[in-house]
């Protein structure tokens, strides 16, 4: 009788960075004391690769110093030394193309909640060749609005990439059990707040609208959008508002996209089962998405760490 081989998620194929160290991701492991196993107690961030250079790696790894700065956890090496390991894990698995991931936990500790316990923070770098959905241009997303809400800033601050996602996975159970492919989720004062890792869009007339940043994780994508605009990308008509938006603002608009890291610039097909304009993608959302396009082939709008100083 022949063994069957065990199969190789292609996720755990190649190389992972644990706390500066290149092991095979299929067996890199952190500690089960580790405070971000137990409790979450830790942050990240996702980061594009495309022909071998990062996407916006500065404002990236900025935003988790901040991340790491609220939660008081001191980041293990300096953002030169996360660059160059990101540099050479990529290196190591043969990737021009893909995503990072960076974790950052608050380290090891006796298992009790009490963050004096944990003193070594860990970091864990990981890379994947595709993103966990493959969308072509023409095909949108299909939305629901949730009934869990975005974490208000009395309970924890939504500008911090914690690993803290429950309420996004709860959202996003209820998007599919709704046959929708992802939620929007509100705020507790019923205004729309973000999908679990994208933000959100929605355009009527010259006006776009995008809900405001203080309640919301800032996404870098959705910073990259605005300032495409500001420089153009969608004509000189197109003005941009930072507003409170209600449900009512996403049925009523001609074009909704969402923006992130993993999903790039993606129209909204229908939200809770109600088409959103024609059901295709919108001129400014193909604008927008065109430009994005370019810009992570040029590389060029974000500095790129490892070649500073070079
Ligand atoms: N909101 C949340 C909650 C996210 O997790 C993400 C993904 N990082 C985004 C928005 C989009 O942010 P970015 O464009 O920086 O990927």
């Amino acid at each position: 009788m022949s063994e069957k081989v065990p199969e190789i998620a292609p996720y755990k194929r190649g190389f992972a960075c644990v706390d500066g160290e290149f092991v095979p991701a299929a067996t890199a492991s952190v500690s089960i004391f580790d405070h971000s196993f137990l409790y979450g107690d830790g942050v990240f961030e996702s980061i594009v690769c495309r022909g071998g250079r990062l996407f916006a790696l500065r404002p990236h790894l900025d935003r988790l110093w901040a991340s790491c700065q609220y939660l008081q956890i001191t980041p293990p090496y300096d953002q030169e030394q996360i660059a160059g390991f990101i540099t050479e894990l990529l290196r190591r698995n043969e990737l021009s193309e893909g995503y990072v991931r960076v974790v950052i936990s608050r380290g090891e500790g006796y298992p009790v909640s009490d963050p004096r316990k944990a003193v070594n923070p860990t970091l864990v770098i990981s890379v994947q060749g595709a993103p966990a959905v493959v969308r072509p241009p023409e095909v949108g997303v299909k939305l629901a609005i949730a009934s869990t809400r975005r974490t208000p800033a009395i309970c924890l601050e939504p500008r911090v990439k914690s690993n803290n996602y429950l309420n996004h996975i709860v959202a996003k159970l209820e998007a599919i059990a709704a046959g929708a492919d992802d939620a929007i989720l509100l705020d507790l004062d019923g205004n729309v707040a973000e999908l679990p890792v994208a933000n959100i869009f929605a355009r009527h007339g010259d006006v776009l609208s995008t809900p405001p940043s203080n309640g919301i994780l800032a996404g870098i994508t959705r910073a990259t959008v605005l300032r495409l605009i500001a420089e153009g990308a969608t004509g000189p008509e197109l003005t941009v508002v930072q507003r409170v938006m209600a449900a009512y603002d996403l049925f009523t608009a001609e074009e909704v996209f969402i923006v992130g890291t993993g999903t790039g610039v993606t129209f909204v097909e229908t939200i809770d089962g109600r088409q959103i304009g024609d059901g295709t993608a919108g001129p400014v959302t193909k604008r927008l998405r065109d430009a994005y396009t370019e810009l992570l082939r040029r590389g060029e709008l974000e500095p790129q760490l490892a070649s500073e100083g070079a």
